[in-house]
């Protein structure tokens, strides 16, 4: 059912190597992606609610009336909540709280010299819109994650979007509205996909329940969401691409192969183009993972979509010499979660460069990470744990350097500023600096 890579004797430390290459991602990525949701994204901008509507019902199978989640219908949800999905959520909450209000940043004040200050100041950003997964599986487990971060940081505006369900009238799914309602979110949309993207980015139209462009988009999605936000970036900011899920486990014969296969297929089971990789130095653990897979595969309720992840060319069983070239693999992979299955797996985890989030030991599986750890569950897919991080309270932040220099600080470091601007060829630069020096004063008339 799934791939087998044999890196044994490869020098997968030399700079030449292209991991990615060796174990490569699903075959239509995202730049294909890009390229069919632009005339979507293209089409809100231009016509807003209609090109929406129009959308929703090519995609969702719903015509819409009205885009906007009612406030009864947001409260109905959570009156109508099972009370033990509740408690769940709101022990989920509870942790991500915890952990995500530990994690702001305090403004940092440096004094450079006697008069002379620079302070980095983190400001909250004004409107965020956050998208909520809701074809394949509904994820309200994503409203935690995107909102508990917006609201530590102190955003003003929250919108959420999620794709409508025709089975509930075309609204999101209902976990989903009572999931923002615990969080005290009122402004909901039942948009998904680009389209969702490309509303929060251009806004829906005028109106009292049209949406109004926000600042920031940020939360997971499939491979259509996480191209419209590769093709909007920049006209809104991003968290990261979080796209479809991948797991990657490096391992070594300590690992316990029911484990080890129960989690591969726990990603498996979110997208058929979700990847599933394990790195290991033990054949043993290889066979043992794939006979594990073979049994639990045919027993699990989403088995098709498993199967097509797990027989994608993204997912693979990779045998290398050791654990060191492991880490190699591991690394230049860059996946989203990354278990450590090892003996001394903090030691390892600790030598980790590229991961969205690292998972340690036997006791700290990627569904845990999912839901209640306390950690954020949306990540860098697609190789970006290479350059960017998780959704974090940092997110939604943006850093302004405060300067503030006295007459004689500035005095001081005049001369330096002038040279500088010269050797560019800008003595405006420069002037602008000497324009603030004091007349000298008349020397003392002599006695
Ligand atoms: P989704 O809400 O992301 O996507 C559903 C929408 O996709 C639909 O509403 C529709 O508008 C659009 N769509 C479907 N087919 C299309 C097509 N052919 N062309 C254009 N648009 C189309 O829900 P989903 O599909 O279940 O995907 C959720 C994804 O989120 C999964 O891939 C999962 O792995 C991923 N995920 C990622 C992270 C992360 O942090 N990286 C976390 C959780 C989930």
């Amino acid at each position: 059912m799934i791939n087998r890579i044999d890196l044994r004797g490869m020098d997968l430390r030399s700079a030449n190597l292209d991991v990615r290459t060796l174990v490569p991602r699903a075959e239509f990525d995202i730049e294909a992606a890009v390229e069919t949701v632009r005339p979507i994204c293209e089409d809100v901008r231009h016509r807003g609610e209609a090109a929406l509507i129009e959308y929703g019902e090519r995609f969702d199978g719903v015509r819409l009336r009205s885009l906007r989640v009612s406030a009864d219908a947001i409260a109905q949800a959570l009156t109508g909540l099972d009370p033990q999905i509740r408690a769940a959520l709101e022990e989920s909450i509870r942790r991500a709280r915890k952990v995500h209000t530990d994690q702001k940043r305090r403004d940092v004040q440096t004094v450079v010299v006697p008069g002379g200050m620079v302070t980095e100041r983190w400001v909250p950003i004004r409107r965020a819109g956050l998208y909520v997964p809701g074809g394949l599986a509904v994820l309200p487990s994503s409203v935690v994650m995107n909102v508990i971060p917006a609201q530590v940081a102190g955003v003003e505006q929250i919108a959420v979007a999620s794709p409508p369900q025709r089975e509930f009238g075309g609204l999101p799914h209902p976990t989903i509205l009572a999931a923002c309602a615990l969080l005290g979110v009122e402004e909901v949309y039942a948009v998904g996909g680009a389209q969702a993207i490309a509303m929060f980015a251009y806004g829906s139209g005028p109106g009292e329940t049209g949406c109004r462009p926000v600042d920031i988009v940020t939360g997971p999605g499939n491979i259509y969401v996480a191209a419209a936000k590769r093709l909007l970036k920049g006209r809104i900011g991003i968290d990261t691409e979080a796209g479809p899920t991948e797991i990657a486990i490096l391992a070594d014969l300590s690992a316990d192969p029911g484990h080890v296969a129960a989690d591969l297929i726990s990603q498996a089971e979110h997208d058929p183009m979700a990847a599933a990789v394990l790195v290991t130095d033990s054949p043993a653990l290889i066979e043992a993972v794939d006979l594990e897979l073979e049994n639990r595969v045919a027993a699990t309720k989403h088995r098709e979509r498993i199967t097509q992840a797990l027989g994608g060319r993204q997912s693979a069983l990779i045998l290398v010499d050791d654990l060191e070239a492991g880490l190699a693999v591991v690394d230049g992979y860059a996946a989203e979660h990354l278990e450590i299955q090892t003996s001394n797996a903090r030691v390892w985890a600790g030598r980790v460069r590229n991961a969205g989030a690292i998972f340690v030991g036997p006791y700290s599986p990627v569904s845990l990470g999912d839901y209640c750890a306390g950690s954020n569950h949306v990540l860098p897919t697609g190789g970006c744990a290479c350059h960017s991080s998780g959704l974090s309270v940092q997110s939604f932040l943006k850093g302004i350097h405060i300067v503030e220099y006295n007459e004689p600080a500035l005095a001081e470091v005049a001369p330096h500023v002038v040279t500088l601007a010269n050797a560019e060829d800008l003595p405006a630069h420069g002037e602008a600096v000497l324009a603030r020096r004091q007349p000298e004063q008349p020397a003392p008339a002599a006695a």
